[in-house]
């Protein structure tokens, strides 16, 4: 892996095989060529070879499955894969710096602000340059512009992943959504089949239906109902359409519309990133 990292910021014509290996070199004008449906406009990925790290963020709904293919992103580029959320969580069981005043913020209901988030992103990018990682894939950040330009003055980002689902499907997922009430494992049972029509194309999703001893454990977030969950989206819809055009106007937006569920999308996803991963196209079904 740390060989693909140093090929990724390395001179951008060689071709070489590993396990995972660039289809075409990184540069603007070979990804200009890949001229699928997804991804006709060059990639914006940095055109400076010095900084042509991965430095990502992952933008879409709640419930798009950001963390799921960024999870796999950061497994095939061996960069981590940091979700804010997450951060927050290790932070109040940890006894950090920031550890009381989040747990005060936490436990009055209150959101946490911008400033904490953004410490805590630093302190985790910092530990992270200092153990040698050459990248990350960040996950939940940033939500709104104010944390765009935050974390614009923090790091360089080269290029926001914008995954995007049809709201009906989206939706759909969401009330499908499950957890198991005795280990907390996630699961869904929407199971989705549009078909095409007037020349857009049909969508499908299979279940994530739980193993058996899960199965007669299953519960429904309080808040996953149809009502709340529209509201989320549009919500969202309101804030990221600015986050969407922060990251456009400086070249560094790809915008990706999932054709269906991760085996469709997966190598797809790869397409549209000019990555290929070999192994992983017959495990992209697991
Ligand atoms: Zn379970």
């Amino acid at each position: 892996m740390a060989a693909l990292n140093r090929l990724l910021r390395a001179s951008s014509s060689t071709t070489f095989s590993s396990r995972t290996c660039m289809r075409r070199s990184l540069s603007s004008a070979a990804i200009s060529e890949t001229d699928s449906a997804l991804s006709r406009k060059p990639l914006p990925l940095n055109r400076d070879p010095k900084n042509r790290n991965i430095q990502w963020v992952f933008l879409g709904c709640p419930g798009v499955g950001k963390g799921t293919y960024a999870s796999r992103l950061s497994n095939l580029l061996g960069v981590p894969h940091i979700a804010t959320g997450d951060l927050v969580r290790e932070e109040l069981s940890s006894s950090g710096p920031l550890s009381q005043q989040l747990a005060e913020i936490v436990n009055q209901g209150k959101l946490v602000s911008d400033e904490i988030i953004i410490k805590l992103l630093s302190k985790r990018l910092e530990a992270g340059a200092d153990k040698g990682e050459s990248g990350f894939i960040l996950d939940g950040f940033p939500r709104t512009v104010r944390q765009a330009e935050i974390l614009e003055g923090v790091t360089n980002i080269d290029l926001a992943v914008n995954l995007k689902l049809r709201e009906d499907v989206l939706l759909e997922k969401c009330l499908g959504r499950r957890i198991c009430s005795q280990c907390g494992g996630n699961f869904n049972v929407a199971s989705i089949n549009i078909k095409g029509e007037n020349g857009s194309p049909g969508i499908c999703m299979d279940p994530l239906l739980p193993p058996p001893h899960c199965a007669s454990k299953l519960i429904t977030r309080s808040d996953d109902t149809e009502a709340v969950v529209k509201e989320r989206l549009r919500i969202y819809n309101d804030l990221s359409r600015a986050v969407e055009e922060f990251y456009r106007s400086r070249g560094k937006l790809l915008e990706f519309d999932l054709p269906g569920g991760i085996p469709e999308s997966w190598p797809k996803l790869l397409q549209a990133l000019n990555l290929d991963d070999h192994e992983d196209k017959q495990s992209a079904a697991a």
